[in-house]
């Protein structure tokens, strides 16, 4: 018997639970971003999502409209380290550096991180003295363990947290990074964390923020893992409902714009003025009041047409068109535009990436091992990971790419470089 899933519709705000949310946009019929059939398999039935940005009017909360089953989103064999760039290394990097003066860490104490991965946050910790406990329940924590970070194979739940206390103590600090917007039913996770964490301890996230996603367009990182898209306003209103105060805030460049949020229990940590800006900066940008999400509409539309447009005499003139990199939220984007092997020959990824011998999701596009770029030495590259623009186009010049860059966001250009 084939296993049954279920996904939930969001009827009610995932934070404060109220009805009527409003929608923002609707990206399509879109199929998870690790179903990818080996290459030569024979097409057959695949299942896709709807996939809705949604606004709730009371909390102002974005979030997409469906909660997809997290064993399709997330099987143990989930592909992605978060080893892989340059950009997330450097951040956690710094969230140790930053959290370790602004907390006046001591050695020996317990820094535990939600959804750790492959260790790279918590190496940092380790590195500089600090006790770590990384909870992770796909592979990635068989690597963590391998390298010395000590790692529980498990999801974050009640049971689990209990028992984590009861084996490595109260935490310090808790992180979590980019996973506190991928969990379905956060209230009990804000409540285990609290569970985990010291009575002085703090908790620090990091997520994707809205204010950047719309600066920048960034329709592509709407995909069914990111359930909420947070505002340092949501945000705040989710933790308070749980007793939680935010006192210090920075935004970080990973994933196209972030926030790394700093969190304490209500009366133990004075808000300094980072808080009060980005709050201010969030109401006169149209975020509080949603004003902006209806000119991110427009955007988004007008930025799908563009790119025809760009791609189009490209085409006509017989170039070869070769994407760059494979991340999630290159699917949305080439799911939502409508590209597919006729205007896009393959898609470029590492040799040793789980993706290469794939087709990227909905498509017949072929995932191949980036050699071949060079190889071949095609006209264009178009750049999916477009927000690590810099470092990927040097990278690329640097291993012999001839070619133009093509850019699809914010606005979509050919790079002069
Ligand atoms: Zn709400």
């Amino acid at each position: 018997m084939p296993k049954e899933y279920t996904s939930k519709p969001v009827e009610k705000c995932q934070i404060c639970g109220a009805s009527g949310l409003r929608s923002v946009l609707f990206i399509g019929y879109i199929p998870p971003v690790n179903t990818m059939p080996t290459i030569g398999s024979t097409p057959v039935e695949e299942t896709v999502y709807p996939l809705e940005m949604l606004r709730c009017e009371k909390c102002t909360l974005v979030q997409i409209g469906l909660e997809v089953d997290q064993n399709i989103l997330f099987p143990l064999t989930y592909p992605y380290l978060s080893a892989s760039t340059k950009i997330l290394r450097e951040n956690f990097a710094n969230l140790c550096r930053e959290s370790s003066s602004l907390l006046g860490l001591k050695a020996g104490d317990l820094v535990a991180d939600i959804g750790s991965n492959d260790g790279t946050l918590l190496s940092n910790f380790k590195n500089a003295g600090y006790r770590v406990l990384g909870i992770e329940p796909t592979n990635a924590a068989d690597i963590a363990n391998a390298n010395d970070i000590t790692s529980e194979k498990v999801f974050f739940n009640a049971k689990n947290a209990a028992a984590a206390k009861k084996k490595y103590g109260e935490a310090k600090v808790i992180t979590a990074a980019n996973v506190f917007a991928h969990i379905g039913d956060i209230h009990p996770i804000v409540d285990e964390i609290l569970d985990l964490l010291a009575p002085n301890g703090v908790f620090i996230s990091e997520s994707h923020y809205l204010l950047g996603l719309i600066e920048t367009v960034q329709y592509d990182t709407i995909y069914h893992e990111h359930l909420r898209y947070y505002s340092m306003r949501s945000l705040s209103y989710l933790l308070n409902m749980h007793g939680l105060e935010v006192f210090h805030v920075t935004r970080i460049p990973t994933h196209g714009g972030s926030i790394r949020v700093y969190a304490a229990r209500k009366g133990q940590k004075q808000a300094d003025n980072s808080v009060s800006e980005i709050l201010a900066e969030e109401d006169r940008k149209g975020i509080t009041d949603g004003s902006a999400l209806a000119a991110f509409r427009k955007k988004v539309i007008q930025s799908k047409l563009a790119l025809h447009e760009l791609l189009r005499p490209l085409k006509e003139a017989g170039a070869r068109i070769y994407g760059i990199g494979a991340p999630s939220r290159s699917s949305t984007l080439i799911n939502y535009v409508g590209l597919d092997d006729g205007l896009i020959d393959c898609v470029m990824e590492i040799k040793t990436s789980p993706k290469v011998g794939k087709y990227v999701p909905g498509t017949r596009i072929p995932v191949l091992d980036e050699e071949k770029l060079y190889a071949d030495q095609p006209e264009y590259a178009l750049l999916f990971s477009w927000h690590i623009t810099n470092e990927l186009t040097a990278n690329l010049r640097k291993k012999g790419f001839k070619g133009k860059f093509i850019v699809p966001l914010p606005w979509p250009s050919i790079l002069e470089i």
